[in-house]
């Protein structure tokens, strides 16, 4: 329904859950994508979904903690596509979960590394080329998270927050490339980080039904919307899946 013709996307954390359904999502509505995460037969099978049914897709082997190799994926992408339109900032952990007062430093650290520093490295990566080209899209996956405190997501949300002012630091400063930011609340979505949450047990959101999630194709779908003209007028905000308008206007309800 939404048309991305002729656009190049890369997604992160591409391998399951929300990125996965987005890269099929941006397949689908034309997009040649740029599939992007750890677990390579994951991502190699997903690309190779999208081109059974006749969509354009690579898989790039990522880890976006690693300024390298977030370079390389940009890289492998402008090789292939010639260039790159669309950046959606997606891949995420919420392990470990547990009390900040018995937290294990490294492990703190190294979600942290993976929330906020690979949503940098993904920046960093990025906006050269788009400033180049004077145009781009840039979609950062955020979460109430980033907003409000939960007990035991301490590295979660502290990620989320710096990464919500990450986004509004490279708006500020590129106001003039014509580059679209976005910033995405996907509300609780059925994923394995949701399975994580659950197993927990350790604040209100594992206590909700896994019915009460909305499915990963909604989120692609909004996040698709998002990317086309459509959703000009809502540049420079962090829009949520639970409004009922964002809903609408991606074509949901
Ligand atoms: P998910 O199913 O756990 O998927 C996370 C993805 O991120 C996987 O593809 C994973 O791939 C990738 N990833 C993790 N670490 C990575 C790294 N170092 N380098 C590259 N890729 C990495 O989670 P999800 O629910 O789809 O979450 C997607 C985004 O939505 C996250 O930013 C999350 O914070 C946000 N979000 C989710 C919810 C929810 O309810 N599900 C709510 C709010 C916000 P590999 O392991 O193969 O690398």
């Amino acid at each position: 329904m939404h048309d991305l013709s002729g656009k190049v996307a890369i997604i992160t954390g591409a391998s399951r859950g929300i990125g996965a359904a987005t890269a099929l999502a941006m397949a689908k509505a034309g997009a040649s994508v740029v599939l992007a995460a750890r677990t390579v037969d994951q991502i190699e099978s997903n690309a190779a979904q999208i081109r059974k049914t006749g969509g354009t897709a690579i898989a790039v082997a990522c880890d976006i903690s690693n300024f390298q190799a977030m370079e390389s994926t940009v890289a492998k992408c402008i090789d292939t596509y010639g260039k790159l339109d669309i950046f959606i900032a997606n891949a995420g952990v919420i392990d470990p979960i547990g009390p900040l007062v018995t937290s294990n430093p490294a492990s703190w650290a190294h979600a942290v590394q993976i929330n906020l520093i690979g949503a940098y490295n993904g920046l960093r990566a990025v906006l050269p080329i788009m400033q180049a080209q004077q145009s781009g899209t840039i979609i950062n996956i955020s979460s109430g998270a980033a907003h409000s405190p939960m007990e035991g997501w301490s590295h979660y949300c502290a990620a989320k927050a710096a990464t919500a002012m990450l986004l509004n630091n490279a708006q500020l400063e590129h106001a003039n490339d014509h580059i679209r930011f976005l910033g995405f609340r996907p509300g609780t979505v059925a994923t394995y980080m949701q399975s994580a949450i659950k197993a927990s047990g350790i604040n209100p959101v594992s206590q909700m039904d896994p019915s009460d999630h909305y499915k990963p194709e909604w989120p692609a779908q909004a996040i698709t919307w998002m990317c086309t003209p459509d959703a000009d007028e809502f540049l420079g905000q962090e829009l949520a899946m639970g409004d009922e308008e964002i809903q609408r206007r991606a074509g949901l309800i």
